[in-house]
């Protein structure tokens, strides 16, 4: 245990290298190492004894709070009784088995098998890997290409930072890697034509895709991958009618739906799964976060029954499936699942969402559409996001180099609470625990609304 801070940091600075962070800031100590200690339902505390409300749950992750001790019991106790056996070759444990059956009983009816792995990227890569086989069995090995979106988030990895359609993660790496192909993101505050209604901009993301898989040959096009709601993107809605329009394309040339729920899985549309709350109808289901609020980390593709059939046959003429983790299915990230599902049910957690997400929303809406550079406020469940404009009537966006939305969101942390700036763009994310209450909800606002005018008058 460290107990000297300035020992600490210096350890810190010296030996920890940080995801998704500047170095050479970090390194130099220019910017702050945060060490967080403690966390109790929708607050954090850190090294400094300093509480925050964390409306962004972690990375949109921690959905059922801090501080829940019946998911550290189930963690403890499975670490007791039985730490680590792997999953391969049939072998599966209690907590393994059980979680299985409590993802299937909650997904879309049409769903029926989980892979577990340990990240949403490592999902999301055998995703690509599931349906590469499922195309070789059903003999069809030209069909490989996956479509994805710009501004999707879909992980990290060399096909998944591939997926991922934003230029952070594309552009120092020599991503997009083949044969991984974009198009257009369903941003309908972003759209080029300003005089299209939503279903116009819908039908618009639909012609794109459909011209796109007639441009490469619909004999060579296998998916299209995308979030209910784009999450890291800029938390955007989907355009009213969207996804129906879309599927309408991906059923006519017979190209198969991922929908990564990795944040929205679970609850936090107030739906169980996005698929459901938009009527999607997917071959895979990527989960992560949600599955186990974060305690552990464990990931899952859940498989449809038509894609699973396709799978099964392929096993009896290929043999055993080449593909698995070390840490797939886990005992002790299991149990944690086992125990956080279990929670979000006994706690009506979803239903919480329902009430507490559109009273948060309506609240950001109230305190910030009025003010001059609040462009949109926009959101669905308990995801929110506040986009910022240079000019509101010409919709002009402020020069990047102003970081405008980073210092909204500096300005909240000076005021108690955590809100993300989104990577592209000036936007204030907002993912909350679950077990938001409407008094947190109206402090998030209040501190929003302070924060936002404290930056604006610096513009000014
Ligand atoms: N998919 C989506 C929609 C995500 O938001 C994320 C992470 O934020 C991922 C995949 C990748 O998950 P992980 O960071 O666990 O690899």
């Amino acid at each position: 245990m460290l107990d000297a801070s300035n020992e600490r940091e210096a350890f810190d600075r010296d030996h920890f290298f940080h995801p998704s962070t500047h170095m050479g800031l970090h390194a130099r100590g220019e910017a702050p190492t945060r060490v967080i200690t403690g966390g109790e339902g929708v607050r954090i505390t850190d090294a400094l004894g300093r509480t925050h409300v964390d409306a962004f749950a972690g990375l949109y992750c921690v959905n059922v709070g801090y501080g829940r001790t019946e998911v550290a019991d189930a963690i403890a106790r499975q670490a007791h009784e039985l730490a680590y056996y792997h999953a391969y070759v049939g072998h599966g444990t209690d907590a393994s088995i059980q979680l299985a059956k409590m993802i299937v009983d909650r997904a879309p009816d049409h769903m029926s098998r989980v892979y577990f792995g340990l990240s949403g990227s490592d999902a999301n890569e055998t995703n690509i890997k599931l349906i590469w086989f499922y195309n070789n069995v059903l003999g069809r090995p030209e069909k490989k290409k996956i479509i994805s979106r710009w501004r999707g988030y879909h992980g990290s990895g060399v096909m998944t930072g591939s997926l991922t359609g934003l230029k952070l993660f594309h552009e120092a790496f020599d991503l997009p890697r083949a044969p991984i192909l974009h198009t257009v993101s369903p941003y309908y505050f972003r759209r080029e034509d300003r005089s299209m209604s939503e279903e116009e901009f819908s039908q618009h993301c639909a012609d794109e895709l459909e011209s796109l898989i007639l441009a490469e040959g619909p004999e060579t096009v296998a998916a299209f991958i995308g979030e209910p709601v784009l999450g890291t993107g800029g938390i955007v809605p989907p355009p009213a009618g969207y996804w129906q329009k879309i599927q309408a394309v991906l059923d006519k040339y017979d190209v198969m739906l991922v929908a990564d729920e990795v944040v929205t899985g679970f609850g936090r549309l107030g739906s169980m799964f996005g698929s459901d709350h938009y009527g999607m109808k997917p071959d895979l289901i990527t989960i992560a976060k949600g599955l186990t609020s974060a305690y552990a980390p464990l990931s899952g593709s859940i498989v449809s029954e038509r894609m699973w059939e396709g799978l099964v046959k392929g096993a009896d003429d290929l043999g055993a499936f080449g593909h698995g983790w070390t840490y797939s299915a886990h005992p002790i990230c299991a149990a944690a699942g086992v125990a956080n599902l279990t929670l979000i049910d006994d706690l009506n957690l979803v239903e919480n969402v329902r009430d507490v997400g559109p009273y948060f929303l309506n609240g950001l809406k109230q305190a910030l559409e009025g003010k001059a550079h609040v462009g949109e406020v926009r959101g669905e469940g308990l995801l929110a996001a506040v986009e910022f404009v240079a000019d509101k009537d010409d919709r002009a966006f402020f020069d990047p180099s102003l970081k405008v939305g980073a210092r909204i969101a500096a300005a909240l942390f000076e005021r108690g609470v955590i809100g993300r700036a989104m990577p592209e763009g000036d936007i204030l994310g907002f993912a909350p625990p679950f077990c938001l209450t409407r008094e947190d909800a109206d402090l998030i606002v209040e501190k929003t609304a302070e924060a936002v005018d404290a930056v604006m008058a610096t513009l000014a």
